[in-house]
């Protein structure tokens, strides 16, 4: 993901031009007691919480903490936010970390990562409605991340998984927009408003990543951070982690959304497990449904741009965001109606 500088600005400041009078109303109205403060809840010690919610073992090993149900296992690491949820890594929102002897997580990790997890048909709310919009990252003017030696531009490549991934669902009977079909410039908020005006029911966009080191590979799916968490790459809380966007009415059809997608694509890639990580993208925080954006390999790596230039690899790619979205419609399919339906956006 690589942003020219207008919508780098916008990611990074957290506010579109639009939503910039809301969000301040927000902030005037917050507290003052709050400044410093998170959201990550109250520690809930590991040995407590595996005695509920059908956990059937917890055992330590060191800084090793495995919690087991029936069908699933999580293994945690004290002192590190990394967890895996049957292999697939998963960044949580604050560190396992010692409280009155006990490693213990935080609610905002029990109720927003681990329980969506565990029973996603109590999480979800079941929905007739199935339009995937798919965000092909970058376009036009915006190139995204390049190996000019190789002609590799991530907004051609993005385009392409796109359709592909179009094509995939619609032979599920699924029905699947883009928010560009061609190399178009478009918007970070008009790619939301889009999606927001026809209804989607989940949003994925698209990305391969880059970075200064040519080592690093791997796929990795960004979800939205609750509000009040911080997001992966960071441990500080600040004013915009406070703020409430639009897509944290779906925290946790997000989190099983980013994991169906992440467990997904390693499946069909076997590509290095970067995670589902936490992040507060622009396209992500302003649609009105569950939405997860991936980043489906490097194109800085050595290794892996030349896989991503084989239509076969790409295939491989465009299958696990396909089967991702899949498995997530599934879940929805079966969701329990009884369940809680999302409250307002606060
Ligand atoms: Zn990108």
């Amino acid at each position: 993901m690589q942003l020219p500088l207008r919508q780098l600005r916008q990611q990074m400041n957290g506010l579109s031009l639009r939503g910039a009078g809301v969000l301040a109303g927000l902030w005037l109205a917050a507290p003052a007691a709050l400044a410093g403060s998170d959201n990550l809840g109250n520690a809930v010690a590991l040995s407590k919480l595996s005695k509920s919610h059908g956990f059937v073992s917890y055992s330590t090993e060191g800084k090793n903490l495995t919690l087991k149900t029936k069908f699933s296992t999580l293994s945690l690491e004290g002192n590190t936010r990394k967890a895996k949820f049957n292999d697939t890594l998963i960044w949580l929102n604050a560190p396992v970390s010692r409280h009155w002897g006990s490693w213990s997580i935080r609610e905002s990790d029990v109720t927003k990562t681990i329980l969506p997890l565990l029973n996603p048909s109590k999480a979800l709310r079941p929905e007739n409605g199935r339009l995937v919009v798919l965000d092909a990252g970058h376009g036009g003017s915006d190139p995204g991340a390049s190996d000019a030696r190789r002609r590799l531009e991530e907004k051609n490549i993005t385009l392409e998984l796109a359709q592909s991934v179009r094509t995939m669902l619609q032979k599920y009977n699924v029905e699947a927009r883009l928010t560009r079909g061609s190399d178009q410039t478009i918007e970070l908020d008009e790619r939301c408003q889009m999606a927001n005006r026809w209804g989607a029911d989940l949003l994925v966009s698209i990305h391969l990543n880059a970075a200064a080191n040519t080592g690093s590979s791997g796929v990795e799916t960004h979800i939205l951070p609750p509000a009040g968490c911080p997001i992966t790459a960071s441990t500080f809380v600040g004013d915009r982690d406070r703020a409430v966007f639009p897509g944290n009415r779906h925290d946790e059809a997000n989190m099983i959304l980013g994991y169906q997608l992440q467990r997904s694509l390693l499946k069909f890639t076997k590509a290095e497990d970067r995670g589902v990580r936490r992040s507060r993208f622009y396209v992500i925080r302003n649609v009105n449904c569950p939405a997860a954006l991936v980043e489906c390999g490097f194109i800085s790596s050595r290794s892996e741009n030349v896989k991503i230039m084989t239509a076969a690899y790409r295939d491989n790619v465009a299958r696990g965001i396909a089967e991702g979205i899949m498995a997530y419609l599934n879940l929805v399919k079966r969701a329990d109606t009884n369940a809680a339906k999302p409250g307002p956006a606060k």
